[in-house]
């Protein structure tokens, strides 16, 4: 079957809410992406971080066919043998006392919130269903209904009220703006240490330890969303550390499963954590064994396969590289490590088009903004053979 078809059928019974590039994988592996008539790309996007690890990396394959054999899902109505593993590994990683698995990141976000009103009401003594919590202009965390809910993006919110109350939001990047917002029922800042969804925007230098002060001030809990922009997107662990700063909660997803399966969690402290009860929150999903093992392999391969590091060596010296390309349509390139936002003063779309056409998988955010973000398993060769399909995108498109 070609291309056309696969689209045809798929718009025909699918529901249009994407709208992706006219490509239709078939298979992928590393940074290398095939689509059903055989043509290859260097994939761009990695799932938006979530393959930070590589398409189908062959110790993840192993891990889950490993575990799928033996069993996949036991709910937590009984406990299984790989959740105690993989909760040990990850606070170990992290540093962070405690843990809670879910599957999806948006439910992370949810669990992230729940944590911060139950301890704010429990713990600081906020009167019942009057906390706070603070989240900012532009952020991405996820599409519930709740968290879109603050969503500054009117389309996200377009048909989808009544809205979860209790949010105030705050320009990015605006710590006066926090001080002013934090009032005694402020439970928590919300807070994205780089902003992915929103094209890969880095906060002025000083923020987020500005914002770590205020909170810990006033007994608010900074809780980051570190689910695109951790586990080595940005040349660290977690995006925050570049402001060493430490957050009392943090929320992680998409890499942390490398792109097998569905795994997310917030991380807190015993105090926070400990707010929660049998019986309080919950999935069915959530720390399933299967989830459980692939989730701990990725994490053995960010760390064996110095996935981290590489993102921190290879970031700087390609984005440098990417300023060099002379397009009076770029307006800048920011970013850190292997996550880079290329702004243009148009639409961003047709490039990506075009750049498909070359090979290279990307899409546009948020209209103007191109975001490139390789698996981090990316060589130095075939960030050059990316390159090159840039500047030959632009010199073409711009001439
Ligand atoms: C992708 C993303 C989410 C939502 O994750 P889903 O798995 O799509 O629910 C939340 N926050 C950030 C910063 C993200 O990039």
């Amino acid at each position: 079957m070609k291309t056309g078809k696969y689209i045809e059928i798929e718009d025909q019974f699918g529901a249009h809410n994407y709208h992706p590039l006219d490509i239709v994988v078939r298979k992928a592996e590393g940074v290398w992406v095939e689509d059903v008539d055989g043509k290859r790309y260097i994939d761009f996007l990695a799932a938006y971080s979530a393959v930070n690890q590589g398409h189908c990396h062959p110790r993840l394959l192993k891990a889950l066919r490993a575990q799928a054999a033996r069993v996949t899902l036991t709910s937590r109505a009984f406990r299984n043998d790989q959740l105690p593993h993989f909760c040990r590994e990850i606070c170990e990683l992290t540093g962070f006392p405690r843990v809670l698995p879910m599957n999806s990141g948006a439910e992370a976000v949810e669990t992230a919130l729940k944590a911060a009103r139950k301890w704010g009401e429990k713990v600081k003594g906020v009167p019942a269903g009057q906390g706070e919590i603070i989240a900012c202009a532009d952020n991405f965390h996820g599409r519930t209904i709740t968290i879109v809910s603050f969503s500054t993006d009117e389309q996200y919110r377009d048909g989808f009220g009544p809205f979860t109350p209790g949010f105030k939001i705050i320009p990015y990047g605006d710590a006066d703006a926090l001080a002013a917002a934090i009032n005694e029922r402020t439970v928590a800042f919300l807070v994205e240490p780089i902003q992915g969804e929103s094209g890969i925007v880095v906060p002025p230098a000083g923020f987020l330890a500005r914002a770590r002060r205020l909170c810990s001030q006033h007994n608010v809990l900074l809780i980051c969303d570190e689910i695109q922009s951790g586990l080595g997107r940005t040349g660290k662990l977690f995006a925050y550390e570049w402001e060493n700063v430490r957050p009392d909660g943090v929320i992680v997803g998409k890499a942390l499963s490398g792109g097998f399966y569905p795994v997310s969690a917030f991380l807190s402290s015993d105090e926070v954590m400990s707010v929660f009860h049998p019986g309080d929150h919950g999935s069915t999903f959530g720390g399933n064994p299967l989830g459980m093992a692939v989730a701990r392999e990725a994490m053995r391969v960010l760390v064996e396969e110095k996935l981290v590091e590489r993102s921190a060596e290879l970031g700087p010296w390609f984005m440098e590289k990417l300023a060099a390309i002379k397009s009076p349509s770029i307006v800048k390139v920011r970013g850190k490590g292997l996550w880079v936002g290329l702004v243009l003063d148009r639409k961003a779309r047709p490039y990506c088009e075009a750049l498909m056409q070359e090979g290279l998988l990307c899409k546009e955010t948020h209209d103007t903004v191109i975001r490139f973000a390789p698996p981090l398993c990316i060589t130095r060769k075939d960030l050059n053979l990316a390159l090159r399909r840039v500047a030959k995108v632009f010199k073409k498109l711009d001439g």
